[in-house]
């Protein structure tokens, strides 16, 4: 059946069901959006013209929210613990809604089973029984619980599955025998799925998909209200936890603060118990959602003070028109060095407290500086209040944003089909891989019927020899590209590696998340013999990697030109 937008979204509130918390606070989230969401929908279906869009059946399994899980988030969405997963799970939920897809929620391990047609008690039933959901959405706890209670059938429907995964995981995690045998092991990695079936907070890890979430909107009226209303001196503090102020070596860059701006804050607290907070500090308390909002839309500054690690709220006082000050973070924080990445299922460094707000926002709504130099941060701090910014939303943090990009991924995102034969295979004389006219990189013949059902489309692709040492999500950074691990299959040959014109004096087949790459000393071209472990992330000063890239949309990275 074709989906139908929908604009009227209380039966979608019916379905979320209720009672915690969390639910309360994700509903009136999607209630407060819903005029947005609808007005997104019409600009989408103007955009699309009639394209076909097939309509899905689909089971949103929130682990986490699960009795079962221990849901240790709903107690405590009203002190101040983290609602950003809350937050893009409602946004999820609307946009399939909205995109007129057929939707079931669940957030017990009863419900699960009830809809996955296991009977309850049953739960390793050894028979595969038939999945009425074409796609699952769900997260590391869902996952665990549905291969517990799926029997014979996880293995048979995992290719329906995409996970929710805020930080990502990277392929040299997710691959078990190699996690095991290379020390990626974690609590979380070796699912052996595709890696593009964890789908990211920000578009972070491009060997997985980009989901994200939205900001509200504002429009030009309400821009300019704001814009007259700022208070120049007005800046509010990033974290709902006390704990956040207790970080060590603060106190210089809080004193600079201080005597420049007038410091607010969104701290929960116990109501017979003070904020532990400075007394300087001008503490609300947590707010909810839209005097959140409305606090934001006075301020000049939202500043971080290097944790909760890429949330939401910076987004939301760049649309409300702060600048946001952040600090480098200089060795960069990853999983080898810092207690919060421990345990996760990638290697990625993060340089600052927001990297998507460094480096796809920056200045002027984004300065990242050095907190230790106290000369640095001073100047940021009277060069901010010097100057006017805009509000600003990326295109991809708009609803019409995440409904375009949701909409990709459902009609082109299939991990269920079998492997074709390999495109570019080993040796095949004429593989449409060109050397291009300034014998850099390859490409694609434009007019090649190879790959026919590649996506996204193949003639999109651009592949380098990156320099020893670069990760290919680098290396296409580099170009103004990013990386697409759905084209390695396409550059895993030793055509590839001859039409660049390198020397291979032998070439290898071997398990390597580094792979394709060539190794300087002995002339070796290196091939990748398991198609799970293409990567993107992941470097080496031994080997020079082969690289695909691609371009992409403005505003819409997870989407290349020709991709909708
Ligand atoms: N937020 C809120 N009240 C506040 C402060 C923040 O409702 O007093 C909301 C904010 O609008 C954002 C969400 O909390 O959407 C998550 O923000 P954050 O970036 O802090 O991420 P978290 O660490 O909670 O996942």
């Amino acid at each position: 059946a074709q989906a139908v937008f929908r604009s009227d979204l209380s039966h979608l509130l019916g379905l979320m069901g209720s009672g915690k918390e969390s639910l309360i606070f994700m509903k009136k989230r999607t209630r407060r959006l819903t005029a947005q969401w609808a007005l997104a929908a019409q600009r989408l279906a103007r955009k699309l013209g009639g394209a076909q869009r097939d309509q899905k059946q689909i089971l949103v399994h929130i682990g986490f929210l699960t009795e079962e899980s221990g849901d240790v988030f709903s107690p405590r969405v009203l002190k101040g613990g983290p609602l950003g997963e809350m937050v893009q799970w409602a946004d999820i939920l609307a946009a399939l809604y909205v995109l007129g897809h057929g939707l079931r929620v669940t957030v017990s391990l009863k419900e699960l089973q009830s809809n996955l047609g296991v009977p309850p008690g049953r739960g390793n039933c050894p028979l595969t029984v038939p999945l009425p959901f074409d796609l699952i959405y769900t997260d590391y706890h869902g996952l665990q619980q549905m291969r517990q209670h799926m029997g014979l059938s996880f293995r048979k429907y995992r290719c329906r599955i995409r996970v929710i995964d805020t930080f990502g995981t990277e392929p040299a995690y997710n691959h078990e025998e190699y996690a095991t045998l290379h020390g990626y092991r974690t609590n979380w990695g070796y699912w052996n799925l595709n890696p593009k079936q964890f789908m990211t907070m920000f578009p972070h890890t491009p060997d997985n998909s980009f989901m994200g979430f939205v900001s509200e909107e504002l429009n030009e009226t309400e821009k300019q209200l704001i814009k007259a209303g700022k208070a120049s001196n007005m800046a509010v503090v990033y974290g709902k936890e006390a704990s956040i102020w207790k970080l060590q070596g603060k106190e210089k860059v809080l004193s600079i603060l201080s005597e420049h701006m007038e410091v607010h804050g969104t701290v929960f607290y116990e109501s017979q118990r003070p904020p532990e907070v400075p007394a300087f500090v001008k503490n609300h308390g947590l707010l909810p959602q839209p005097e959140f909002q409305q606090l934001l839309r006075k301020a000049k500054l939202f500043i971080g003070f290097g944790f909760p690690y890429e949330g939401p709220a910076p987004l939301e006082a760049i649309a409300n028109g702060c600048v946001f000050l952040q600090s480098r973070f200089s060795p960069p924080h990853s999983s080898l060095n810092h207690e919060f990445f421990r345990g996760k299922p990638t290697s990625r460094e993060v340089f600052s407290q927001h990297p998507y707000a460094e480096s796809f926002i920056g200045r002027p709504h984004v300065w990242t500086v050095d907190y230790n130099n106290s000369e640095e941060f001073e100047a940021a701090l009277k060069a901010i209040m010097r100057t006017q910014v805009d509000p600003y939303l990326p295109y991809e943090y708009t609803c019409e944003g995440m409904l375009e990009r949701i909409h990709a991924y459902i009609q082109h995102q299939d991990f269920c089909a079998a492997p074709g034969p390999a495109p570019a295979g080993a040796g095949v004389p004429k593989s449409p891989l060109v050397l291009a006219p300034n014998a850099t990189h390859l490409e694609w013949a434009r007019n090649s019927s190879l790959a026919p059902g590649a996506w996204p489309p193949a003639h999109s692709l651009r592949a380098w020899l990156a320099a020893a040492g670069r990760a290919c999500t680098d290396a296409c950074l580099d170009r103004g590209l990013v990386c697409e691990p759905s084209f390695f299959p396409f550059l895993n040959s030793q055509d590839a590696f001859q039409k660049l014109q390198v020397p291979c004096d032998s070439t290898e087949w071997e398990m390597n998340h580094l792979y394709p790459a060539f190794a300087q000393p002995g002339q070796e071209c290196l091939l990748q013999k398991e198609p799970l472990l293409f990567s993107c992330a992941g470097a080496s000063a031994k080997y020079q990697r082969l690289c695909p890239c691609r371009d992409f949309r403005k505003g819409q990275v997870a989407l290349c030109r020709d991709c909708l």
